[in-house]
């Protein structure tokens, strides 16, 4: 048995006595589903990982690790992990999942492992809901630590703006409330998030009240997957966010879909760029402001409707099934229509689907309290994420990354860039 098998056995032996979430060696049944996150394209092989069911398992992981000198990671539920872990121990959040609600004070207490859709199914009975984004599978804690662009961003501004305070664990024993009161370290966490040995066991997050929302996506054909397009749409919807109110909050998406029998007809080897929409509002208002849209080039597919907030996911439609993919992105301060044209170019998002998010309107206010947010001068958030094979990934992120090329996507953008978000850089070899 080699020093660090024997140093992980025995505090293994320890902290299963004093733990109560599972507490796994390599060879144990259990280890890999409990290692596992969303990332596939990551495989962790820590020495050991722990399952935290309470904030006091928490310490007492990262207490008894620094004692042994083994280094902790930790994930909620992996979707932002951009390195493997390797070796020492892994702590796994998703069981610190409780969500309370304070009605009256509009906030509630979400635990460190709780996802969005633990949050929207305790805040919907109230007629609240929290900043959340695209996906509800996203844990609420660390979707914080980059800023948080939600559903509703431009009319309700940045997820970490609403954050009032963090409940922080540090190895050495400390538990703290972290709030406005502590400066540098509130800000840090509200953009970009812990350091190593810091756990967040819980957060406290102001809601807002849900009143009348439209949401849904208008899909418009550019053409063949593997031919040039029409890119008038791409540039009808530049144009048409030129002239938003902050009411309205929209991304465009372009992928060309493979030709499977599975897809239905209007996708089946297209080219499609879809604007999703959500809107504070009436549904005559979304007619008026989606107007133009409709006008510039006939919808194959148009979903926009009055919605409740836990149908949030009718407005991005995004598959929510664990994958291995890498994400690039850059923030711009304008879309370049040459660049735009590039998206319905041969090839030109094959197998990497570009995102172009619409940002300003509350996202530009400057931070009530200070964050390190980066995005809130910019007027656009361009990303591109692309699956990759994740038997190439786990063994050579660099590898996986030159694969994938989403950088290379991202370039004729690059003369606009004014920043890069680190919410929006996911998977191996973007560390
Ligand atoms: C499909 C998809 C859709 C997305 N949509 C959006 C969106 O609409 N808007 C947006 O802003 N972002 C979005 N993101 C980005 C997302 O916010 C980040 O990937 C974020 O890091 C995910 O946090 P997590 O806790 O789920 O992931 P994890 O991988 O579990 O955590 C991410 C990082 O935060 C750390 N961490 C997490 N929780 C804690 C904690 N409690 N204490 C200490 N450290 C912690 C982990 O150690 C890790 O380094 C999306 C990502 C994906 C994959």
């Amino acid at each position: 048995m080699t020093h660090t098998n024997e140093v992980s056995r025995r505090l293994s032996e320890e902290l299963a006595r004093s733990v109560t979430g599972p507490v796994l060696l390599p060879d144990d049944a259990g280890y890999a589903r409990e290692s596992a996150g969303f990332q596939l394209g990551l495989r962790h092989r820590p020495d050991l990982v722990v399952g935290a069911r309470n904030a006091a398992d928490v310490r007492t992981v990262l207490r008894r690790a620094a004692a042994y000198g083994l280094p902790v990671t930790v994930h909620s539920t992996g979707h932002g992990m951009r390195a493997s872990a390797e070796g020492g121990v892994l702590l796994t959040l998703r069981r610190l999942n409780a969500v309370a609600v304070d009605p009256v004070a509009a906030t509630a207490r979400v635990g460190g492992g709780a996802t969005w859709d633990d949050v929207i199914a305790a805040t919907a009975p109230h007629g609240l809901v929290p900043p959340s984004g695209s996906l509800g599978s996203v844990g609420a804690v660390g979707y914080t630590f980059g800023g948080g662009l939600g559903l509703l961003a431009r009319s309700d501004g940045w997820a970490c703006d609403h954050v009032r305070s963090y409940t922080v664990v540090t190895g050495d024993d400390e538990e703290r409330e972290v709030g406005p009161g502590d400066g540098e370290r509130f800000a840090r966490l509200r953009g970009s998030g812990p350091v190593p040995g810091e756990v967040v066991t819980e957060m406290t997050v102001g809601l807002l009240p849900e009143g009348p929302l439209q949401g849904g996506g208008l899909a418009f054909d550019l053409g063949a997957a593997d031919a040039t397009g029409d890119p008038t749409p791409l540039h009808a919807f530049h144009e048409w966010t030129l002239g938003l109110p902050p009411e309205l909050t929209s991304a465009l998406r372009v992928m060309a879909f493979p030709a499977l029998d599975v897809l239905p007809p209007h996708l089946r080897g297209r080219r499609i760029a879809r604007v999703a929409v959500s809107l504070r509002g009436s549904a005559e208002d979304a007619e008026e402001l989606v107007a133009p849209l409709r006008k510039a080039a006939p919808p194959v597919e148009d979903t926009l409707a009055p919605m409740r907030f836990a149908e949030y996911a009718r407005v991005h439609a995004e598959p929510d099934g664990a994958g291995a993919f890498i994400g690039e992105n850059l923030l711009a301060d304008t879309l370049s229509p040459t660049a735009l044209g590039t998206l319905a170019g041969p090839g030109g998002s094959q197998m990497v689907i570009m995102n172009v998010r619409h940002l300003g309107g509350a996202l530009a206010r400057p931070a009530a309290v200070p964050d390190t947010v980066t995005g809130r001068d910019a007027r656009y958030l361009v990303a591109a994420l692309s699956q990759v094979d994740p038997d190439i990934s786990v063994p050579a992120p660099a590898q996986a990354h030159a694969q994938a090329g989403p950088a290379r996507w991202l370039e004729p953008f690059a003369p606009d860039r004014v920043g890069v978000s680190p919410a929006f850089r996911m998977g191996p070899g973007t560390a």
